[in-house]
């Protein structure tokens, strides 16, 4: 029986790797951090557009289902790739060395690190959070009424000053913010909810819900990058440029939040190394070859129901390689 290795538990790896299994490759899955569900499960602790279900709900079903048909190893990654063609024989880091016919990677994304734009004030103002600080707080209850909130778009993301490598769109932060701006107002109906937008992607079905809706029920939309966040009396000042009035303005609220852009993770480079896989210009991977399949944000920033849709692509891929047909 063939035999593939999917790098990645994350939602494009679990999909890949329950569709392999149903088509009845003998699959392996590994993942470095000790839980499966990838970055919704270790960072979006509330809910996920479009499903609106917490992390756990929407994937724990899949992941328990991969488990019964998949060897599964957690809390490893691949060390070195022994073999320059297929079969492979992949070394990792517990040990362990597989011989698979095929590679699908699924080794995802990581978030912007905030403190890296220094004058939006994360860590040096009180009350700005990232928007998965936000999550936590929601799930756990803890939010205390606010009198206003402002959502910031695009931390990290369509951002040239940090340099070429940060031009791509996050993909999920629009549609994510406009979800949990529509929580806050529903929660709390007379704050004032802001989002700050550069411009607003939600893509198809999600502009209904997740832009107009949110604008319907109360949520104030402005278009402008905000320059820089500092303290006033203890709460934080937003200095931007309103770029449809065309002026300079300044907004004091309770709450700033960042809505953080996503990059490769450091799997996702240390893979496309090992196995001489170009890149792009922001490091994702940005080719296939013999044997080697990529599934979900590795390749590109990807929603969520992207992401799962992908990995079953991905694995089509893979089956008709493993099976001899051309793809
Ligand atoms: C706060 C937050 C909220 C979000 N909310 C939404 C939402 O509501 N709706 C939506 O559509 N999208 C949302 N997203 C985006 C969503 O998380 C991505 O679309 C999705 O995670 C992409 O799935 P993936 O499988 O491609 O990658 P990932 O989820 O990044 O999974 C990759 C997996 O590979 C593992 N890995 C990495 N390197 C290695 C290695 N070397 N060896 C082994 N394993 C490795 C990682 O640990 C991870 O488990 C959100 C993102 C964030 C940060």
């Amino acid at each position: 029986m063939k035999k593939v290795l999917v790098v990645g538990g994350g939602p494009a790896g679990l999909s890949a790797a329950e569709a392999l299994a149903g088509l009845g490759f003998e699959v392996y899955l590994v993942e470095k951090e000790d839980k499966l569900g990838g970055l919704p499960v270790k960072e979006s602790r509330y809910k996920l557009f479009p499903y609106e279900k917490s992390p756990e709900e929407l994937l724990n079903p899949l992941a328990e289902r991969v488990k019964e048909k998949v060897r599964v190893f957690t809390g490893a990654e691949v060390e070195a790739v022994l073999t320059d063609r297929p079969p492979f024989d992949v070394r990792l880091t517990n040990g362990e060395t597989l011989r698979v016919d095929a590679l699908v990677l699924a080794t995802g994304v990581k978030s912007f690190d905030p403190t890296r734009k220094g004058e939006l004030g994360f860590k040096l103002v009180n009350g700005v959070v990232t928007n998965a600080q936000l999550e936590a707080m929601l799930a756990r209850n803890e939010l205390k009424e606010p009198g206003s909130v402002a959502f910031v778009f695009c931390v990290g993301s369509r951002d040239l000053q940090l340099g070429p490598s940060y031009a791509h769109c996050c993909s999920y932060g629009c549609a994510h913010a406009g979800m949990l701006a529509l929580e806050l107002k529903r929660r709390f109906p007379s704050a004032r909810v802001y989002c700050f937008y550069t411009d607003v992607r939600t893509c198809s079905t999600l502009e209904r819900r997740y832009y107009l809706l949110p604008q319907r029920e109360g949520v104030r939309y402005v278009r402008g990058r905000v320059a820089r966040i500092y303290e006033q009396n203890g709460k934080p000042v937003l200095k931007f440029e309103d770029t449809l009035l065309g002026r300079p303005s300044e907004l004091a609220v309770d709450l700033a939040v960042l809505v953080l852009g996503l990059e490769p993770s450091e799997g996702t480079k240390k893979l496309a190394r090992l196995l001489s896989l170009k890149q792009d210009e922001s490091g994702f991977i940005a080719e296939e070859r013999e044997g080697v399949f990529v599934a979900g944000s590795c390749k590109g920033l990807l929603t969520l129901q992207e992401a799962l849709t992908d990995g079953k692509a991905t694995a089509l891929r893979a089956a008709l390689y493993l099976k001899g047909e051309k793809t």
